[in-house]
């Protein structure tokens, strides 16, 4: 049963209230492991379904272009301080629908359409909005783009520097959406210094390693950092950039009027909340052990004969090239989903096959840490993804229709936030 209940819902719309239900049943017997996804509270549930969506309250707190502000202005005051006080920032603001238009903001504040920005090629592990083709950021303006090492598969800050240095980029992004690795944010912060560069660290994946101090913080070393809120760092959809002091208005105005209209006062609400959670010593621990739990994993897929990018994993992320498995990634991706393990295919670096079916796939722990799994279930998760694999390789259902029931067997041991068996 969906918690909070829906009582309502299934009265006025049963149809709909059914798709949630079954949604709900669906994800307390899966192993979610796509790396960008976990389970918030029943707190941040409840805050994101309240009368607050109600409420238009375009501008900022002091500053709205409607009345009966009386109350939205201590809600987005309330995520906006503890925004800063979890990350130790001058500025934050919380009002970006998502990730990619927090990242847009970035580009109407600093940039002039035509002008050069520097980011990590998507297929290497950077995001869209960091200047990819299909991306308006790669039609509007100029990207130039950095790789990962073909030896060590990871970033190599001299061929940063290099290419900062022949390209001049405006804006230079740092972080990703398949970065197995460390960012070195002083590194990158030099090289930006250098060319004259704005540095934005976005910190999607990693916002909750962050807070939870399981991953070092670009703040000092990045002018802008955004993030969306509902990755590690466990909180409704929706993003957040944070600034120095002096990018604050730039910043503000981009969002707003620049970008967007009313704010989602219902997400800023259920945002200020998971920021509460966030600051708490559980969630410490947490982040540390979904750490644990992805280094446990990769050594364990490892010894499996898995190929791991950059040979394991510093965060929560894993990225795994399945050709030795005789497998692409696609397939792979399938076959674990019916299996009860749940994470995406996704291109390795240099990749010899195509985007929509890559050679890779792509692996997180956040979610299975919030669930309550330690690094002692690692190797079985492990053993169950490589049997899957073999399994998929010998059109053999049955074996994968036994791993979906042992893994429902094991989650049963482990309460879901917003599900409550019946
Ligand atoms: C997820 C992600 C985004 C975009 O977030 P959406 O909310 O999906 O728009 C941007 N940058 C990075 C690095 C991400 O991982």
């Amino acid at each position: 049963m969906h918690v909070p209940s829906i009582p309502h819902l299934t009265a006025e719309d049963p149809d709909l209230a059914a798709l949630v239900e079954a949604e709900a049943t669906r994800q307390h017997d899966k192993l979610r492991m796509i790396a960008s996804e976990n389970y918030v509270s029943e707190a941040v549930l409840e805050a994101s379904s309240t009368v607050l969506t109600n409420k238009y309250s375009e501008g900022y707190a002091g500053r709205r272009y409607y009345e009966g502000q009386q109350l939205i202005d201590p809600i987005e005051t309330l995520a906006v301080d503890r925004a800063k006080s979890l990350f130790g920032v001058d500025h934050a603001n919380v009002q970006p629908y998502s990730g990619s238009p927090a990242n847009l903001a970035v580009y109407l504040a600093f940039l002039q359409p035509g002008d050069t920005v520097m980011g990590m090629s998507l297929p290497m592990g950077g995001h869209l909005t960091h200047g990819w083709s299909v991306s308006a950021t790669g039609k509007w303006f100029n990207p130039v783009r950095y790789a990962v090492d073909r030896e060590t598969g990871r970033i190599d800050l001299d061929e940063v520097r290099d290419l900062a240095r022949a390209e001049r980029p405006k804006v230079i992004f740092c972080g990703g959406t398949a970065v197995p690795r460390t960012i070195d944010f002083p590194g990158f912060a030099a090289i930006a210094r250098e060319v004259g560069a704005v540095l934005v660290a976005d910190i999607a994946h990693i916002a909750g390693l962050i807070a939870g101090g399981a991953h070092p913080s670009p703040v000092g070393h990045a002018d802008v950092i955004t993030t969306t809120t509902h990755k590690t760092l466990r909180g409704p959809r929706g993003a957040m950039i944070m600034t120095t002091a002096e990018h604050a208005t730039a910043i503000d105005k981009a969002v707003f009027p620049g970008l967007q209209g009313g704010p989602h006062n219902h997400t800023t609400a259920a945002i200020a909340v998971a920021l509460r959670e966030a600051s708490t010593s559980e969630f410490r621990a947490y982040a540390h052990q979904v750490v644990a739990n992805a280094a446990a994993l990769a050594e364990a897929l490892t010894e499996r004969g898995f190929t791991l990018i950059s040979g394991g994993t510093d965060n929560h992320l894993i990225l795994a090239d399945l050709t030795a498995k005789g497998i692409a990634g696609k397939p792979a991706a399938q076959a674990l989903d019916r299996a009860g393990i749940e994470l995406n295919y996704n291109t390795v670096p240099f990749d010899t096959r195509k985007p929509f079916d890559p050679s890779g796939i792509r692996l997180g722990t956040p979610a299975l840490t919030t669930r309550g799994l330690t690094e002692q279930h690692m190797p079985q998760v492990a053993a169950w993804m490589d049997e899957a694999v073999t399994a998929a390789l010998k059109d053999d259902e049955a074996s994968i229709e036994r791993i979906a029931g042992e893994v429902r067997d094991l989650l049963a041991g482990f309460p879901m936030p917003g599900y409550r068996a019946a």
